[in-house]
């Protein structure tokens, strides 16, 4: 069974009767959106598509944390951000666009991703938390932990290593108070009025000030306390989260602990994802400024093969996107499954038919050209798409759906990421290397160019290059290493370099002019 009804099933398991199932997902806008965050997204994303399929009504929230504070300057932004310490990420101004906060520059690039990525199948309702914390939503539930907040602070510290401490638990408060003055959540509670719900602070900037915690507009629940409030406010059945919150005596036990002692709630139904990574790049954190986005990736990979890898791996286990061989790799397991799934091939196990279910988007093109026949062929053409169409035909390969899309991706992936790849003809005769053959290999060549003076197929040229390569008295292993050799030879003949591009399908489809004139000695 795919992870994703796994996980749909532990849902109506643990809540059989809801008549609405909500599942949550949530980021902190404190930079972009990588590729391992957006795994919390599209893991609720796959769970509510599987629990609509089993006929459950679903409704799907997408938490933007604007209202945390802003903690630390990252990496990329300028250096004099250190000014803004201690605000909400909705104050502090977008250090990349003019007139909106850095929290709204990041939620507009990744809610754009996300329409690029056909992630609105199922309606997701994006909830702004600074707005809600704003509009006193939470107010009454703020009063309630500040009231209990000394068996907050116990149960806080039960998951701590060292004791607790009786002056800290007599002035601690499960909230951040953001001052009307500074912005900044600098403050130091003064006292709390349990009849009137006032709470008495000040702040480092020398203000004081006395506010009723159920209508105020500047009070935030610390994480633990914040988390499963909102569990119980949103009525929220599945969530999942990251290694971090997951960790053991992590948020997810501490909230878990909050949500039952006192919310009075069951806390929903999680999994731990793992992490995102890139190949040659490491793991994703959005701390150490290596940050590749959705959009980024989508530079490379189509968004049905972005849905496609998320779908495909346990939610629990990582893997890696690639800008090396990989990204080949999954663009040829991409397409061969997808044959078999647009073909109902019973070959095809029922897992991965799940992962089509989930990945293709509604308007999919289905089968498409190989991505590395077209990285082979279109920087022949110099990247000309009417040319590189023709050479295709030529060459017997049908350019199916989605062509356009494809052809830019591999363009942009050869030019950015593998610029070695794009091989060009030497503008002469190798005659340096020629000297350095054998007059048997002199022969091959010699054989290999009269054959090419007449048009063949790419199979055709496949089947004649073995033929005057292997030797009949050789052992299979023999002849692998003649292979090889010749292949080197061809190479260094035609691009001076010890590799090169699918050699028969590049015979087939390139100017036979240019080429053969590098094959033999004129
Ligand atoms: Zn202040």
């Amino acid at each position: 069974m795919h992870w994703s009804f796994e996980l749909a099933q532990e849902i109506l398991k643990k809540y059989p009767d809801r008549k609405e199932y909500v599942v949550a997902s949530g980021i902190s806008p404190s930079g972009s959106v990588h590729i391992g965050n957006y795994r919390e997204f599209v893991t609720q994303y796959y769970v509510a598509k599987a629990l609509k399929s089993m006929g459950k009504k679903v409704r799907e929230i997408f938490s933007w944390d604007e209202f945390d504070r802003f903690r630390k300057v990252p990496k990329n932004f300028p250096a004099d951000y250190a000014q803004y310490i201690g605000k909400p990420y909705v104050e502090i101004p977008s250090p990349y666009s003019q007139g909106e906060s850095s929290a709204k520059y990041f939620e507009r690039e990744f809610e754009s991703a996300l329409q690029k990525l056909g992630m609105n199948e199922i309606p997701v309702q994006m909830i702004y938390q600074a707005d809600e914390y704003r509009s006193g939503r939470y107010g009454k539930a703020i009063a309630e932990a500040i009231k209990k907040r000394k068996q907050i602070y116990d149960i806080i510290m039960s998951f701590k290593t060292q004791d607790g401490d009786e002056g800290e638990r007599e002035n601690y408060y499960p909230v951040n108070v953001y001052c009307p003055d500074c912005g900044k959540d600098e403050t130091t509670i003064l006292g709390f009025d349990e009849k009137t719900d006032v709470l008495t602070y000040k702040c480092r900037c020398g203000h004081e000030h006395s506010t009723d915690v159920k209508t105020a507009n500047n009070i935030k629940l610390v994480w633990k306390v914040d988390w499963p409030m909102r569990w119980r406010e949103e009525n929220i059945c599945f969530e999942a989260a990251g290694i971090d919150h997951h960790s053991e005596g992590g948020s997810y036990d501490v909230s878990s602990r909050i949500a039952r002692e006192i919310f009075g709630i069951e806390p929903p139904v999680s999994t731990c994802y793992a992490w995102v990574g890139i190949r040659g790049v490491g793991n994703m954190h959005s701390s150490t400024g290596i940050n590749i986005t959705p959009n980024q990736l989508m530079q490379v990979y189509e968004p049905e093969i972005l849905r496609y890898l998320y779908a495909k791996y346990p939610v629990g286990d990582a893997f890696d996107f690639g800008y090396d061989d990989t990204i080949i790799r999954h663009y040829m397991e991409f397409d061969r499954n997808l044959e078999k799934y647009l073909a109902h091939d019973e070959s095809l196990p029922e897992y991965d038919r799940t992962v089509y279910d989930l990945c293709l988007m509604p308007k999919s093109q289905g089968s498409r050209v190989n991505f590395s026949t077209l990285a082979t062929v279109a920087p022949l053409t110099g990247f000309n798409q009417a040319l590189t169409l023709k050479m295709l035909k030529q060459a017997g390969v049908t350019a199916l759906g989605n062509f356009e899309e494809r052809f830019a991706k591999v363009k942009f992936w050869l030019e950015n990421y593998q610029p070695e790849r794009i091989y060009k003809l030497l503008p002469e005769f190798n005659r340096a290397y020629y000297a350095t053959l054998t007059d048997e290999q002199k022969g091959v060549l010699k054989q290999l160019a009269e054959f090419l003076k007449t048009n063949h197929t790419e199979n055709e040229i496949q089947t004649f290059l073995y033929q005057i390569i292997n030797d009949q008295n050789l052992t299979k292993k023999e002849n692998q290493q003649r292979q090889q050799t010749y292949f080197k030879i061809f190479y260094n003949m035609l691009f001076g370099r010890d590799a090169g591009p699918r050699l028969y399908l590049y015979l087939a489809v390139a100017n036979r002019a240019d080429y053969l004139k590098l094959l033999q000695e004129i």
